[in-house]
């Protein structure tokens, strides 16, 4: 492509983004495409010859936009809603253009330096002490699956060398994300080994019960390795007291784990940081900045009290990366599994700097304070119920009839194009779960999708 044609398509591009953005419910926010549509619609093999950038475009229009979920669009409420902010966006697009690669410092220094910088005073801004070191990550699940393998380095470091070691166990609450079993699986501890503890009324994991799994787990032999607690849970946002798990994982000599993915950002908001009290007992907290600080997909962090262990856990250099040792020039290749790393720090540094705690607190704030209004007039209606506290930007709701209005009510919704919807179950019954996060989504988006809740459920 010459620079010329470039420009022309890269403005074309600003243009089309620039209008997706002021129009975003221009779209059904679910996209109405049957499995396998698009498949059919493009050719089942690649181009022999050169196509022109026009023809790309228009297949882009015709063929791939109806095949996209509007993940920008303010109705979308369902699982835990994101947006990608414009600086962000643009930022991606240098970042693109740039193509550095990280491997090394030397490889890319201001990759690894902004990714030290913006991870500084975004640990600030979240209230946690200058001794976290951060890196970035594509998602959580990916950096939780490194702390559990940094717990197992420090519990039994024979497994790096030989594959196998003492019986570990690791500890979650029966509301953990699914990424925790994942990582357990894919350390090789077994899911058999990770020990799913009963959570109270409000969902957060029972301290007393996992006190209780750590010495039958003893008592039978095995080696307990790690605790997750989740601060801001996947279907209901509780948050496991995390000073009282810390204090049993100290006791115990056990690796803490905090999986803050998406409550993390929230943090940042001065009169919500109590979100991470405890938290400075912890070994690694994993947050997400492209779940609620508007970054696009995808920026994850993983921030540890110990490198140190991070780093003997994966610490490994071939004769063709040995780079001169400098203490200021870190390899964040020797933290974790990846040797290349794309420049994602660049969107991160956009985004804070653009909006400043500030902003971004404040559009967080506005949100948990329209949740808070939903949810008050979800208890208050005679026919709803509130299934659980909603401190932040999610509100579990349920018709007092049964499961299967409640399914009923949702799949209405998603079928209307406004407002899409997702469920969850909680004490063993159907929850519709009205997510926001999406900075396009207003006070008004709410109390449309509320209004639809009700009308639908008196269809
Ligand atoms: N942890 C929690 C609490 C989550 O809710 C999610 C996803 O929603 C994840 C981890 C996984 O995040 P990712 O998609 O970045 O792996």
């Amino acid at each position: 492509m010459t620079p010329d044609d470039f420009r022309r398509y890269g403005h074309q591009l600003v243009e089309w983004l620039a209008a997706y953005q002021e129009h975003p419910e221009r779209y059904p926010v679910l996209s109405r495409n049957a499995p396998g549509a698009l498949i059919d619609a493009l050719p089942a093999a690649g181009p022999q010859h050169p196509e022109s950038m026009d023809r790309i475009l228009a297949d882009f229009e015709a063929h791939i936009v109806p095949a996209l979920t509007h993940w920008n669009h303010p109705g979308f409420m369902a699982y835990f809603a994101t947006s990608a902010a414009g600086p962000g966006i643009l930022a991606e697009f240098l970042a693109a253009g740039l193509n550095a690669n990280a491997i090394l410092w030397k490889t890319a220094p201001a990759v690894t330096e902004l990714e030290q910088v913006t991870l500084a005073w975004l640990r600030d801004w979240m209230g946690l002490s200058e001794h976290w070191f951060g890196l970035i990550f594509d998602t959580a699940s990916i950096g939780s699956l490194h702390a559990i393998l940094a717990a197992r380095e420090a519990a039994a470091p024979s497994f790096r060398v030989e594959g196998s070691g003492p019986r570990l166990t690791v500890y979650c609450s029966e509301h953990a994300h699914s990424s925790i079993d994942k990582a357990v699986m894919a350390a090789g501890i077994g899911s058999a080994n990770l020990r799913k503890i009963g959570a109270d009324a409000e969902f957060r994991m029972r301290p007393d019960l996992l006190e209780k799994a750590i010495k039958e787990d003893l008592a039978r032999g095995a080696k307990p390795c790690c605790v997750v607690a989740t601060v801001g849970t996947t279907s209901s946002t509780s948050v496991d007291p995390v000073p009282a798990i810390g204090a049993i994982a100290r006791r115990h000599g056990m690796w803490l784990h905090v999986d803050a993915a998406y409550a993390g950002s929230a943090a940042i908001v001065p009169e919500l940081q109590w979100l991470l009290d405890g938290v400075e007992q912890a070994d690694s907290l994993v947050t997400n900045p492209h779940k609620w600080l508007f970054t696009p997909l995808d920026l994850s962090v993983l921030y540890t009290r110990r490198p140190d262990v991070l780093r003997q856990a994966f610490s490994l250099v071939p004769e063709y990366l040995r780079s001169r040792e400098n203490p200021r020039a870190v390899n964040f290749m020797e933290y974790g599994i990846p040797l290349g790393r794309r420049f994602r720090a660049l969107k991160l540094w956009f985004i804070l700097r653009y909006y400043g705690r500030d902003g971004l607190a404040a559009m967080i704030r506005a949100q948990v304070g329209w949740m808070a209004e939903l949810a008050a007039q979800v208890e208050a209606h005679p026919d709803f119920e509130l299934c659980a506290p909603a401190p932040l930007s999610v509100v579990c709701l349920r018709h007092r009839s049964d499961d299967e209005t409640n399914r009923h009510i949702l799949e209405s919704i998603n079928a209307g194009g406004e407002i899409f919807l997702s469920h969850t179950m909680l004490a063993g019954r159907y929850v519709i779960r009205v997510a926001i996060g999406n900075q396009n989504t207003t006070r008004d988006h709410v109390q449309r999708a509320w209004q639809l809740i009700l009308n639908a459920s008196s269809r």
